[in-house]
């Protein structure tokens, strides 16, 4: 199959303006004709709903939890970039989307990513109409914090609770549609299979997580807002339900999956304490403003960190990238944390940590303004590690936070599989190999407000419309589908619990598939998953029934899909004979251990084409093509 993103012709400044004029409209009167089944309610599938409502679409929304309020957007920390320059720094949108490609490490697609900076500074001022509160100077004017792999101060946030108050912006707008009777919740409801009827997106099937039953649902299109898949480490920063199963499902229907290698490893998160810990807490980036990241210079040098005298210290960053000190990107922070680390000089009980020290800040600019600044982000460490941030240094290591890779999708963010719009971090499409920090919540909310409400219209205003309805044979076979493998899982009957299959599974990932790959590993990797996934069917135990509240089986069905698409994973690995971004095979690296691409062979999308459980998926490719940017080997020096 031909990959076209249909990236309309033109100068990149002018794309996005000439393909919404050339997209087709529905007329106002006909919007109320088309359903339209979002899943989904982070900051993606919570601003899509509401948008798409607004228009005068009828919207069904569907989200795991009991509230869309609580969605995994909820706990972004740090903030929302945009090209804004109130503070007169350089900043601009050719800035923003240059940073972002390279930031990528030159492997997104320069019409996306221009689209996307453009769009930014009107995400800020419906936030602002929303009433989102976002930190703002003595003068009125919005406030801005620098963040990774930038020169200048973009990021807008409300303390460490950004994502929180986004998502409030975006739940009242929801509620306000709910309340006009355009958009009807489902909340508690786990998607479960995608209906294709002569082959475009039709409906889904969900699970009511509360009653156990099976339920239908048809619509015009349907639009998959589920979040990423980090969680496949088992330990991460994600919240505990972000799940791989709706893509997974869809990529089983006709969707590929694209670059699902580019996962994020975040530098700044609080070490692994014990061998059942079940989920790690991120310190946000922004801590990196003001934070200096440090080691003891000698292996093996354990004296508290006060003992330590400046000389005998290693600011690592600073030192290897003068120009971006602590505030290099993600990827480039956390592969020097853990060679740090690997050198012996790792501190703490285990050795898997290093120093983010504020004693500098704290001198330089007091304790009041710095408590302003991260008051909530320093109470929770101290909450949870019993150690006061304002005395000692914090103790930092990097952990599973993102993943770039997700549905393939077009510039119309629709898949291979027609009628399935996939939005935020679900889909693949803007960071490249590696995000940089505060553009996740800049791009969902893109995506939500202001780039799908163009394009679905286009679609929809292009269909041969029949009425689809959850009669169709497509959804007794989709239902058919669900209900036995649910009955599989409850009848395995085995010993081993699934949480435990999936803590080996992320020990797995981790090893041979974190930070840092090599061939054999990863060969290792994949044969290990498949042995794993075999047991998983012959010895997992899921207790309960599924007419019933029965959160085992809801992780069981999880924890199996995760199991299959660890292997596509460890695969697209594998094939990408190259380093990038957050994909580092340790055999393609430059002197200085940095990322080594491989621009003639991978500048390239990877999406993979799912062809049937016993055979191998097929890897597709879509050329990165870059008309307005040179690329370079990465620099932050
Ligand atoms: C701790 C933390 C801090 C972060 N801080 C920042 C930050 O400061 N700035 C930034 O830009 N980014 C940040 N990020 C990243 C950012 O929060 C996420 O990338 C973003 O919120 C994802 O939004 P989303 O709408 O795509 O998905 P999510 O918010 O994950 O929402 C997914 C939705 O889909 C639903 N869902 C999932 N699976 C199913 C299913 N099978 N069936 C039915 N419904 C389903 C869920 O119920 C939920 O409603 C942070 C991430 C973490 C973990």
């Amino acid at each position: 199959m031909d990959l076209d993103a249909k990236i309309p012709s033109g100068p990149l400044s002018e794309k996005w303006d000439k393909h919404r004029f050339a997209l087709k409209l529905v007329n106002p009167a006909n919007k109320r004709k088309y359903n339209i089944i979002v899943v989904g309610t982070g900051l993606a599938g919570g601003s899509a709903a509401a948008s798409l409502a607004e228009l005068g679409y009828y919207v069904k929304n569907f989200c795991i939890q009991d509230s869309p309020r609580r969605a995994h957007s909820i706990a972004a920390q740090g903030g929302i970039n945009a090209a804004k320059n109130y503070q007169n720094d350089g900043d601009s949108i050719w800035r923003l989307f240059y940073d972002t490609i390279k930031g990528g490490d030159f492997r997104s697609r320069e019409a996306n990513v221009y689209r996307l900076a453009q769009v930014s500074n009107h995400i800020i001022d419906q936030c602002v109409a929303q009433g989102v509160p976002f930190a703002r100077e003595y003068g009125g004017l919005l406030a801005n914090r620098s963040f990774g792999g930038a020169q200048v101060s973009r990021t807008f946030y409300a303390r460490g609770q950004t994502g929180q108050q986004l998502l409030l912006g975006a739940y009242g707008s929801l509620m306000r549609q709910v309340g006009t009777g355009r958009v009807t919740m489902f909340a508690r409801r786990e998607l479960l299979d995608i209906v294709v009827i002569n082959g475009q997106a039709k409906g889904i099937v969900v699970r009511n997580l509360v009653t156990g039953k099976i339920e239908r649902h048809a619509a015009d299109a349907v639009v998959l807002c589920t979040g990423g898949y980090g969680n496949v480490f088992y330990l991460s920063t994600n919240a505990m339900a972000s799940n791989v199963s709706a893509t997974y499902r869809a990529y089983k229907k006709g969707a590929y999956f694209a670059n699902p290698c580019y996962t994020q490893i975040h530098p700044t998160c609080i070490p692994v304490h014990g061998t059942y810990q079940s989920k790690l807490t991120l310190m946000s980036e922004s801590l990196r403003n003001d934070g200096r990241v440090w080691v003891p210079k000698e292996p093996g040098d354990n004296r508290p960190p006060n003992r330590i005298p400046e000389s005998e210290r290693d600011y690592y960053l600073e030192r290897k990238y003068p120009s971006f000190g602590n505030l290099v990107p993600r990827d480039v922070a956390s592969r020097n944390a853990k060679a740090q680390c690997d050198l012996g000089k790792g501190v703490g009980e285990t050795g898997y940590a290093v120093y983010l020290d504020f004693a500098d800040a704290i001198k330089r600019d007091g304790k009041d303004v710095i408590a302003q600044k991260y008051g909530n982000l320093f109470q929770m460490y101290e909450k949870i590690t019993a150690s006061n941030p304002y005395e000692a240094p914090m103790m930092i290591y990097p952990a599973s936070h993102y993943v770039m890779g997700g549905l393939w999708v077009d510039y119309n963010l629709m898949s291979t599989l027609p009628g399935l719009f996939v939005l935020g971090e679900a889909n693949f499409s803007d960071h490249g190999a590696n995000r940089l920090g505060a553009s996740a919540l800049m791009q969902g909310l893109a995506d939500g407000y202001f780039i799908i409400p163009y394009t679905i219209g286009g679609y929809l205003a292009g269909l041969d419309r029949t009425e689809v309805t959850t009669d169709h044979p497509a959804f007794t076979d989709a239902v058919h589908y669900v209900s036995k493998r649910t009955e599989k899982l409850l009848s395995i009957d085995g010993k081993r619990t699934v949480d435990d299959f999936h803590r080996e599974l992320g020990h797995i990932l981790w090893e041979y598939c974190g930070m840092s790959r090599n061939d054999d590993g990863l060969l290792k990797a994949r044969e290990m998953i498949r042995a794993l996934r075999g047991e998983f069917w012959e010895n997992a135990v899921v207790p309960g029934a599924d007419k019933d509240f029965n959160q085992s089986l809801e992780r069981a069905g999880r924890v199996a899909d995760f199991l299959e698409f660890a292997e596509l994973l460890v695969t697209d690995a594998y094939t990408r004979r190259e380093s990038c971004g957050g994909h580092f095979n340790e055999a393609f690296q430059t002197e200085e251990n940095e990322a080594l691409r491989d621009d003639e062979n991978f500048c390239h999308v990877a999406a993979w084409e799912y062809k049937g459980d016993d055979k191998d998926p097929e890897r597709h490719t879509e050329p990165l093509v870059f008309e307005n940017v040179q690329l370079t080997q990465r620099s932050y020096k």
